[in-house]
């Protein structure tokens, strides 16, 4: 018999949880018939909801004390967080990271699970097909942002790859040993290594509740995955400084030569100010790139703690 955890990040979810439970149950005992064969234990992590969410995790934890674990936030840290105190409770010898909405279909864990057990992975994730009902502007921001880190980082991050993934403890473990506390999982789950595949299923819609995504946090997002996992915005100052050196002393040498040939010419001032102000603009966006970096180091060197746990069972 072999153990599988289930981390389940919960921000506000008081409908869905029921519903997850009852379909990943089922699913679970179809993995038992004939044979016995899974263990589950769920965790649930409440990321300070301010609904039910935590009553509803208080009541399967008392129904199935044995196999549901929850732990609950001081307040909302956010999934990434939630993931890592998902998985620094699970025990179990195979971790699943699903969310509670149901849009990550559990119909596919036996398939990971088999693919693991005998085909020798250490990782299975997945991807979504290209979101139903899905934003023209969407779909275009979403594939640029994975052309741009899959350009300029160091790892390779798979388009539209969910969260929602089985891993082996000795892969869990690995991930729990990266101490950082800016933590973009897409980038520490390809960073790890190992041998990992991705099956890919249909967009699922939400069972209830609504996402807690919107164009400008997505956007936040995808400006934090490029600088925790590349430096290229950093380089890119050099670049452009060299650049504009360059070009300047072109420009050097031209009005030397004009001036020494056919005379200096007052006329111009608008272009250089012009100029002026591009070049003190290039200035300060790579004085803002590094001042990313610098937030960065800020964060990590006051060793905070990601999450703070006020209930847990
Ligand atoms: N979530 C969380 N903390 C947050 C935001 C979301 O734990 O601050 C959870 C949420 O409850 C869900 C999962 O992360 O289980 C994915 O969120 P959502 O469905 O809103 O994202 P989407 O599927 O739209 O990408
Ligand atoms: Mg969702």
């Amino acid at each position: 018999m072999k153990k599988i955890s289930l981390v389940v990040p919960c921000y506000n979810e008081e409908e869905s949880i029921p519903l997850f439970f009852q379909t990943v149950s089922k699913v679970i005992d179809t993995m038992n018939t004939p044979t016995p064969t899974v263990v589950p234990e769920y965790v649930f992590v409440d990321d300070g909801s301010s609904d039910n969410t935590l009553t509803e995790m208080k009541q399967l934890n008392h129904d199935h004390p044995d196999t549901v674990h929850f732990r609950s936030f001081s307040r909302n840290f956010g999934k990434e967080s939630a993931l890592a105190a998902g998985l620094q409770a699970a025990t179990g010898d195979y971790v699943a990271v699903m969310d509670v909405d149901l849009q990550d279909p559990p119909e596919l864990l036996p398939k990971m699970f088999a693919l693991i057990e005998n085909d020798g992975y250490d990782c299975v994730g997945t991807i979504q097909k290209e979101r139903r009902g899905q934003s023209k502007l969407r779909a275009f921001l979403s594939a640029s942002f994975y052309n741009v880190i899959n350009h300029i980082s160091e790892v390779r991050i798979e388009p539209n790859a969910r969260d929602y993934r089985l891993m082996t403890r000795q892969f869990v473990d690995t991930v729990l040993s990266l101490p950082e506390f800016n933590r973009f999982s897409k980038g520490i789950f390809s960073w790890v290594g190992f041998k990992t595949t991705y099956l890919t299923y249909e967009s699922q819609p939400r069972a209830a509740g609504t996402t807690h995504w919107n164009l400008r946090q997505l956007f936040a997002y995808s400006i934090e995955g490029i600088i925790d996992f590349s430096n290229a915005p950093l380089r890119l100052a050099t670049w452009v400084g060299s650049i504009s050196f360059i070009l300047s002393i072109i420009g050097l040498i031209f009005v030397i030569v004009r001036a020494l040939t056919v005379g200096g010419a007052v006329a111009g001032w608008p272009s250089l100010v012009v100029i002026m102000l591009l070049i003190g603009g290039i200035q300060l966006f790579c004085l803002g790139i590094l001042g990313q970096y610098i937030n960065k180091i800020y964060l990590e060197t006051k060793h905070r703690p990601k999450y703070i746990i006020r209930e847990e069972k």
